[in-house]
């Protein structure tokens, strides 16, 4: 197999989908077998969702203060730290808040926080900066067909909702969180699609010209070799 690394042009990433799809998964080992930067787009609302949480902008009840939201957007800086061990933490100003982001409560008030315009507006201009050199794998809901709509290679991930919640319980009780009922993920799931799919603002969609993928029956191999495939022929294609 050809690596892709072999090839000299780097190109921009965009996988999207429905939360819990496996997306931040497929892409980060893709970053790292090519050589890219890996940006996760929903961790960067996510740490929004987290400053309005401790802020009391936002209520764990679905309660939200648009306007101071917005207003505080210029004192919220979020950067990604490289780990040791190849993935990456985010930083909420300079603390590392990994852990505290992938927490339901923030599951709970992410979808509503990233509806509002000025937040998706001010963190597409981020995510456009991060993508400035390509070189880059990023993940998300809009990535496709609002930060990067001239992307080389755009994947669009399904599975269906059960299939997801299951996931994300799985990977929350093996961080150790007993507290998690399955029927609560399942719901959030649901509601975050919900949202998503309705906003106004860069809803998710599948772009025009992206690769569908529904990885519900494949295995993290069959995943990596399929995506891996997809890059080489469009790293390939560019080289002729
Ligand atoms: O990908 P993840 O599930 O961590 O994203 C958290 C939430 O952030 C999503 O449910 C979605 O509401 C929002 N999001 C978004 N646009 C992106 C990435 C995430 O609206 N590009």
């Amino acid at each position: 197999m050809t690596t892709s690394t072999d090839s000299g042009k780097r190109i921009v990433v965009a996988i999207d989908g429905f939360s819990s799809s496996g997306k931040s998964t497929m892409a980060r080992r893709l970053a790292a077998s090519v050589g890219y930067r890996y940006i996760d787009s929903g961790a960067m609302y996510r740490a929004v969702a987290l400053y309005a949480l401790e802020h009391g902008m936002a209520t764990e009840g679905g309660e939200l203060q648009r306007e101071a939201i917005v207003a505080s957007l210029p004192q919220i800086k979020i950067d990604f730290k490289p780990q040791p061990d190849g993935t990456q933490h985010t930083l909420l100003n300079g603390a590392d808040v990994e852990t505290e982001i992938r927490q339901l409560r923030v599951s709970q008030v992410v979808s509503p926080v990233a509806a509002i315009p000025q937040v998706r507006r001010a963190l597409v201009s981020m995510q456009q900066a991060l993508g400035r050199d390509n070189g880059i794998v990023m993940d998300g809901r809009d990535i496709g067909t609002t930060v990067f709509p001239d992307a080389e290679l755009k994947i669009y991930v399904d599975a269906s909702a059960q299939t997801r919640a299951m996931r994300r319980y799985n990977e929350l009780r093996a961080k150790g969180d007993t507290s998690v009922q399955y029927d609560d993920i399942l719901a959030n799931v649901m509601e975050r699609d919900r949202i998503d799919r309705t906003r106004a603002e860069s809803p998710l969609r599948r772009a025009d010209d992206a690769i569908s993928l529904d990885n519900s029956e494949m295995t993290l191999e069959e995943q990596d070799a399929w995506l891996l495939s997809r890059f080489d022929e469009v790293t390939r294609k560019g080289e002729q």
